[in-house]
């Protein structure tokens, strides 16, 4: 129907008609189709044909595209059963960057560029927001550490005064194993003990479901901070315990959201350690964060730095320019009685589990582990109560500064790192300050490098591989030269609308589920064939 067609109709008709694209992406779910695929040109070098390709969001979360987040989520238990209870070290191969890595970064660089000058025309980026963050996910697991944008470490030389004091806990000798230690029963049986451990953060006030019972004195600046900052106590957490452990232990770990909207942390651990040791570890780490003071704000409302070119941010009143990032950290340096802003803990509640390889035990700890994966930090808000704690909670986000390129630092009179024109404090665009996130941007899952032999794509590959088995096809390699690949822009005529995109993929989907059932019908078959003929 066209729109002119649409148009004609009453309006009552209009508005009793489900809408098209609801309904399609309803049968599309049911399918287990993506329902946000990213159409890209796909050139063939063996043919010279041009074509366009839907490629799969791959969005972690429910909220953005729930069969590309179910498969996600799949995949994830995979991966955690594959490395829990190894008993031989995994072999490792370098972190060579590969053809489809390489390729992920490109894709990546040209979809934010795309989702930029969306946003710079005012339209609406939610779409191209689920892309970036599939791939944000995809890299990551691709086998490549840190983030794309480089953020990732600055080194600072200079700032070497301030170094995180070393905890007060015991150290082993480290022996060269990611192993844990095995139990010889007295029949002869080998047990290989894991663990399994919660850890949460300390109290901002009582809670009753998910809510402050006095929000007056709630903690949300704390609770603010404790967020942002979450991943660096985990990573502390992680060397401490390696430490004690004296071995160099593997985790596959998951950040998820407690119902006071507080993130927790689930841990896979390979290896044992007594339960007493890992809680004292927890009790022993902390992180401190080394930034310049927000006690004092000191541009706030229309007040505010005015950016000079070639300059900087200057002071609106003197036109003095404000301290850099990297001079307000050299100040902090030489202040002898500097504090940090901020110095984060785990709260006392720290659940540790032991669990036993291939028990019923270990399955429902890897259904727990991944069961809040495709929800975000502030998904199902049921209730007045816990959407006020929630608006109450980004409030407090509003004006922390979440990085060192955080616009806030203008209002404490620092200009952030990377300064640039047009930042004001209250509106910066990255991922903690918001609602989805609440503070928390880093990943979602952590897993440590010689957690096991594959990769997330890895595993992909496993299915696939398994797939065209089952179809009889053989898997042969494919040439990586063989395509290449653009994004289509905007606007391309030759992208079909979602909805006819959306139904092909559903056809393509049902003729491979009737090949898969026809091929378990004949091999089915063959079996009651094979026993018959044993019978005879
Ligand atoms: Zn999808
Ligand atoms: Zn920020």
């Amino acid at each position: 129907m066209t729109h002119a067609q649409d148009r004609a109709l009453p309006r009552a008709v209009r508005l009793a008609m489900p809408l098209a694209r609801d309904v399609v992406e309803e049968v599309a779910k049911l399918h287990g189709v993506c329902i946000r695929p990213v159409p890209l040109k796909r050139l063939d070098t063996h043919t010279g044909q041009w074509e366009i390709i839907d490629v799969p969001c791959g969005s972690p979360m429910d909220s953005k595209c729930p069969p590309c987040a179910k498969r996600n989520k799949q995949l994830r238990k995979a991966q955690c059963r594959e490395g829990w209870h190894l008993d031989e070290e995994p072999t490792i191969t370098p972190d060579e960057p590969s053809e489809e890595q390489r390729w992920l970064i490109e894709f990546r660089a040209d979809i934010q560029a795309q989702r930029d000058d969306t946003e710079r025309n005012g339209g609406d980026t939610t779409d191209l927001d689920a892309v970036i963050e599939g791939l944000d996910e995809e890299i990551n697991t691709a086998g490549m550490r840190g983030n794309v944008l480089g953020r990732a470490t600055s080194k600072r030389s200079r700032s070497t005064r301030r170094r995180q004091d070393a905890p007060d806990l015991p150290k082993r000798k480290m022996a060269h194993t990611t192993l844990g230690r095995t139990f010889q029963a007295p029949d002869g049986r080998t047990y290989r003990p894991s663990l399994f451990v919660t850890l949460t953060l300390p109290s901002y006030g009582k809670v009753r479901d998910g809510a402050p019972v006095d929000p007056e004195t709630y903690d949300y600046a704390r609770a603010a901070r404790d967020a942002l900052h979450f991943s660096k106590l985990v990573d502390r957490f992680v060397q401490n315990l390696r430490r004690v452990a004296g071995f160099d232990v593997q985790y596959f770990a998951t950040v998820e959201p407690q119902k006071r909207l507080a993130p927790h942390l689930h841990m896979a651990i390979r290896g044992t350690l007594p339960r007493a040791e890992i809680k004292q570890t927890a009790a022993a780490t902390y992180h401190q964060v080394w930034w310049p003071s927000v006690d004092e704000v000191v541009f706030e409302g229309e007040h505010l730095p005015v950016w000079g070119e070639g300059a900087g941010y200057l002071d609106p009143d003197t036109g003095e320019v404000l301290p850099t990032w990297d001079e307000a950290l050299d100040d902090l340096d030489t202040d002898e009685d500097a504090e940090p802003l901020h110095v984060i803990r785990f709260g006392e509640q720290v659940d540790v589990k032991g669990v036993l390889a291939g028990t019923k035990d270990a399955d429902q700890c890897i259904r727990y582990l991944s069961k809040y994966l495709t929800k975000s930090l502030g998904d199902g808000l049921d209730g007045q109560a816990r959407q006020e704690h929630a608006a109450r909670f980004l409030d407090a986000l509003r004006y922390e500064p979440c990085s060192p390129t955080c616009p806030n630092w203008l209002r404490y009179g620092v200009q952030p790192k990377d300064a640039k024109a047009g930042m004001a404090p209250g509106r910066c665009r990255s991922k903690a300050h918001k609602p989805e996130h609440l503070g928390y941007a880093g990943r979602r899952v952590l897993v440590s490098r010689k957690w096991s032999n594959k990769t997330l794509a890895e595993h992909k590959q496993d299915r696939r591989t398994w797939v065209l088995e089952a179809l009889g096809k053989a898997d042969e390699p494919i040439d990586p030269h063989r395509y290449v690949w653009k994004p289509v822009s905007v606007g391309d005529a030759n992208v079909a609308p979602l909805a006819v995109r959306l139904l092909r993929s559903v056809r393509e989907r049902q003729r491979w589920r009737a090949h898969m059932a026809e091929l378990q019908a004949r091999a089915d078959g063959q079996d009651l064939s094979a026993t018959e003929g044993r019978a005879a």
